[in-house]
């Protein structure tokens, strides 16, 4: 019997808070129930839209779809750990969750990738990434279950990351296998072998102070936990300084995607504007698009009930009543005044929903 719910409200399924409400909302125990919750969704002729932890959506109006969840699993250990270990993990795995879990049994892989919102399924969507890491740098395979199509039987499979197309906040979920495919589990390649990645200035100067005030003071309660953890710890602080609380403020992390442009446009840029951050990236130059948003003055502005995040311009927030066209009338403001003043194109990160 399918757990299944009509006309499902959304508003707190999502960390922007928006209205919306679900045609049908269906949580699946295993993955062995997806077989028959698809032939439910085509009963109705309804698409089905599978959601985690909902920070990274905009709702834009009530969804004519099935959207399901997949209900929380626990994940299993070896019983020997062994020093290189491929984990298994489910889809609606807490993604902060899996990163203490593995941290604090000394795991390096995901450290850097600490207090990212959301599910484990959904990270190989965009390839989340934080702090010089991405998930790509760990991902082995995904588990999961192709939609039926016209020219394939619905159907289990194992797909390995090589042939994922993860790049930069982008996979081929969100391209040509988007609404095909459901993750039902990662695979992750981590090790306990020392290997960590502190090319981010602030993140290696604050672990340096942490440890080094640890060692003054003699706290053995912080200099005996396994260097993931610290790392894990250190990233999580430096977020908290700059990032808002979804639970408190309504958000979707970044609205928009640092921009890669030409090496000729940003040397072209870099004259007019010296000091303007900037990257090298492999196709190109990257720009912080916090940067150029702040330069056409909208850190902190305010539009009714959504607005630009006070300390950090790349969030838009939305401090409640508002509807996703507020924001994304802002989104189109700010979209409009750095092409206007950089001659740059933003993109935007979280996915509009529009079934
Ligand atoms: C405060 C804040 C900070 C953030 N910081 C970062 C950051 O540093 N780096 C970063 O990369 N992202 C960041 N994000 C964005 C977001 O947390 C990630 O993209 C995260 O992976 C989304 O997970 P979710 O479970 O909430 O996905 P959802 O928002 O529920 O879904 C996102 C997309 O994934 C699809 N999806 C979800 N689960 C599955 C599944 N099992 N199978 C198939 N498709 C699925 C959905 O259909 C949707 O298209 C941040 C967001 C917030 C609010």
């Amino acid at each position: 019997m399918l757990r299944k719910t009509a006309n499902a409200p959304l508003d707190q399924l999502n960390t922007l808070g928006f209205a919306a409400k679900a045609s049908w909302l269906v949580k699946a125990e295993q993955p062995n129930e997806l077989p028959e919750i698809f032939d439910f969704a085509l009963s109705q002729q309804l698409p089905v839209f599978p959601l985690g932890g909902g920070s990274n959506v905009i709702f834009q109006g009530d969804l004519k779809a099935l959207v399901l969840q997949q209900q929380a699993q626990a994940l299993s250990w070896p019983e020997i750990e062994p020093d290189e270990l491929i984990l298994s993990v489910p889809a609606s795995y807490s993604w902060q969750q899996l990163v203490l879990d593995t941290t604090n049994k000394g795991y390096f892989g995901l450290e850097n990738l600490a207090l990212i919102p959301g599910q484990a399924g959904a990270a190989p969507i965009q390839n989340i990434g934080a702090y010089g890491v991405e998930l790509a740098d760990s991902l082995q395979a995904v588990e999961g279950y192709w939609l039926p199509e016209k020219s394939q039987p619905a159907k289990f499979a194992i797909i390995d990351a090589k042939d994922c197309a993860l790049g930069y906040r982008d996979s081929r979920f969100k391209q040509d296998w988007k609404g095909r495919f459901v993750i039902t589990a990662l695979q992750l390649q981590l090790s306990k072998q020392a290997d960590p990645r502190l090319n981010y200035a602030d993140l290696k100067a604050r672990l340096a102070i942490k440890l080094d005030l640890a060692t003054k003071k003699q706290q053995p309660e912080f200099l005996n936990q396994p260097l993931p953890r610290l790392i894990a710890e250190v990233v999580s602080e430096l977020r908290r300084s700059k990032l808002p609380d979804p639970a408190k403020l309504a958000n979707a992390g970044s609205f928009f995607k640092n921009p890669v442009i030409t090496k000729q446009q940003a040397e072209e840029l870099l004259t007019l504007f010296p000091k303007m951050p900037h990257y090298p990236a492999t196709n190109g130059c990257k720009l912080a698009a916090a940067w150029l948003i702040e330069q056409c003055g909208f850190k902190g502005a305010k539009r009714g009930s959504v607005g630009v995040h006070e300390q950090q311009a790349l969030v838009l927030v939305h401090n409640g009543g508002g509807t996703a066209q507020d924001l994304l009338a802002l989104a189109e403001e700010i979209t409009t005044a750095v092409k206007t003043r950089f001659n740059v194109q933003l993109e935007r990160e979280p996915e509009l929903v529009n079934l």
